[in-house]
């Protein structure tokens, strides 16, 4: 929580540069996807300021948004990139396809060890972060789950030594994609295949991974990350530092943009102050967080038919 609280006053200060833009980014397996830049320290000090209570979410089964919430929303619907809905892969979609259960590989992009004890954290991590955001939809307008259970089958890594103890039950790959990253097989990847033939994936079904999570060196020492829907980066201190911290913010903020989820960077919708996806403003999802989702939710079930 220090550093976490470190670097939202750090922001505060006002030491960030200008704003960050989405830009795009090639993958091996997925050509022209939108790549979303989110640094903490790049944004408005005058306008975030972090939550000092804990946020509460109330339930809801229909469309339904306060009323202090409606104008902020249907601002930010109209900001909504129109094709979004023709992409198949959000999270949302990744949940509907696999009931609930979602695989995820890491990609160690970074020379730090991995100990055995990490490892396990990491799933506790990314199953405590993902179930925040998919509590918001359970109950909610025909949204059909109640579990979800976040698995980690495999580890993309330069140098096998760097995994310690036992990988019992592990993918560990050791390919690196054009970028010289640590990758795991694309053949395995659900978002390369989305027709649902895994056939190519040595092990088969087992072996799917539907989403990474990239912990880069590039990224060490920032309050900062990438995320859409095939995972998020983070600097590996700030994710491997802040494993027991109840809301990894940042991470939360790269699992919205999974989702479907935008930026806030430029503009900030009427009389909201406090949310996650506005980089900076809020330390755990909120009631404007969660109506958003819910926003996707039922544009994404008319069209998907669900
Ligand atoms: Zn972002």
């Amino acid at each position: 929580m220090v550093r976490l609280d470190a670097a939202l006053a750090f922001s505060a200060l006002g030491l960030g540069g200008v704003l960050a833009h989405p830009t795009i980014k090639h993958l091996d397996t997925i050509k022209h996807i939108d790549r979303r830049v989110c640094n903490l320290e790049e944004r408005n000090p005058l306008v975030h300021k972090p939550l000092t209570s804990r946020a509460t979410i109330p339930k809801a089964t229909t469309w339904d948004p306060p009323a202090s919430m409606v104008t902020g929303l249907d601002q930010q619907t109209m900001k909504e990139n129109p094709d979004g809905l023709k992409d198949l892969n959000w999270i949302t979609d990744q949940l509907m396809v696999n009931k609930g259960n979602i695989n995820y590989c890491i990609r160690w992009a970074n020379e730090r060890k991995s100990t055995e004890a990490a490892r396990a954290a990491t799933v506790k991590a990314l199953q405590r972060s993902w179930q925040k955001w998919f509590d918001v939809l359970v109950g909610y307008d025909g949204f059909p789950l109640t579990e979800v259970k976040i698995n980690v089958n495999g580890y993309g890594v330069k140098d096998k030594s760097l995994l310690e103890g036992s990988t019992a039950g592990l993918n560990i790959y050791t390919d690196v994609d054009s970028d010289g990253v640590p990758n795991c097989d694309t053949r395995c990847y659900r978002g390369a295949h989305l027709d649902g033939d895994l056939s190519g994936c040595p092990g088969g079904e087992q072996n799917r991974y539907d989403i990474y999570l990239q912990l880069d060196k590039k990224l060490e020492g920032q309050f900062g990350g990438f995320g859409y829907n095939w995972g998020e980066e983070l600097g590996p201190d700030y994710f491997l530092d802040n494993l027991e911290t109840e809301n990894i913010h940042i991470l939360l903020h790269e699992i919205g943009h999974g989702f479907g989820l935008l930026d806030f960077y430029d503009w900030v919708p009427e009389g909201q102050t406090s949310f996650v996806m506005m980089a900076g403003s809020a330390t755990e999802i909120t009631e404007f967080d969660a109506w958003m989702l819910r926003d996707w939710w039922r544009k994404l079930k008319a069209v998907r038919g669900w």
